[in-house]
């Protein structure tokens, strides 16, 4: 994934009206210390949308403020759908940014997925349909708030998803090592299986499907998890300290963030060390 492309699919805070700290509800728990409703401002906003308590976020039980990303839907609907109005110029403005705020993460998010697929040379041969979706999507992002709220997401999702799931499958057979006990060498199909806490360390997950796996507070201790398929694998609490990531297949920075790992946890080029890992 070039760094252009990641750019505008990241959070930019500044070009954001802090939609994230407004538009979404929060249930007090270990990674709020309150409860928030949506559509209401949490109280360490700032007039500016900058955070209050940025600096210290873990300190104050604000953890999980560390982890969220919008894929860059917060400056999408700030600048682009709403031309640089913010949400206190009027009720119903703000109802509908706060509306569309979830869709646009959403399409979004769709778009991180398309363009890690296009940076896949194992996925060549579905690069022109993945190019077409990924057209078609940043399209949607430009339409009207009105437009947007009534997109079919789930049958969108869908759609994208079948070309994901083909372009995993096409990455994951070039996965090499036979594994003990596997003498045709297929690549384990571990689709939403439940790992929570399990003892895992040093495991080799070159190339299985993770796909929508329980791996929450799982001992992840230097596994290969090379050209494994993460998308929507539950990564929070999970130690991935020496762990080998890179090559993995649609791992976000939010998964990335929920997790623990230190400085030799190996990470796909497009995502980044967060600051709270051990060095
Ligand atoms: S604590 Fe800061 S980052 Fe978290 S929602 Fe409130 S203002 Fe936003």
């Amino acid at each position: 994934m070039s760094n252009r492309s990641c750019s505008s699919l990241r959070a930019d805070c500044e070009s954001c009206f802090g939609l994230c700290c407004v538009a979404l509800a929060f249930a007090a728990s270990a990674d709020f210390a309150i409860n928030k409703a949506g559509g209401t401002p949490c109280p360490n906003l700032d007039s500016d949308f900058r955070c209050g308590i940025h600096q210290n976020l873990r300190q104050q039980g604000f953890k999980g403020c560390t982890v969220f990303d919008c894929f860059g839907a917060g400056q999408k609907v700030s600048q682009v759908t709403f031309g640089g109005k913010d949400w206190r110029s009027g009720q119903e403005t703000a109802k509908k940014m706060f509306d569309v705020f979830p869709i646009m993460q959403q399409l979004h998010e769709m778009l991180w997925y398309l363009t890690e697929a296009l940076s896949f040379e194992a996925a060549r041969s579905i690069h022109e349909e993945l190019r077409m979706k990924l057209k078609e999507t940043e399209q949607l992002t430009r339409f009207a708030p009105d437009f947007l709220l009534n997109l079919d997401i789930p049958a969108y999702r869908s759609d994208v998803n079948v070309l994901l799931m083909r372009t995993s499958e096409l990455i994951r057979a070039k996965s090499i090592g036979k594994r003990k006990g596997n003498r045709e060498n297929k690549k384990p199909d571990l689709r939403r299986a439940d790992f929570m806490g399990r003892k895992l360390s040093r495991a080799n997950f070159n190339g299985a499907n993770l796909r929508g796996a329980c791996l929450i507070a799982a001992d992840l201790r230097g596994a290969d998890l090379r050209r494994a398929d993460l998308i929507g694998a539950d990564l929070r609490d999970a130690d991935l300290s020496g762990a080998d990531l890179s090559g993995s297949i649609f791992l976000t920075q939010v998964q990335i963030n929920s997790a623990k790992g230190d400085g030799r946890t190996r990470l796909p080029e497009s995502l980044y060390r967060p600051k709270h890992w051990r060095a």
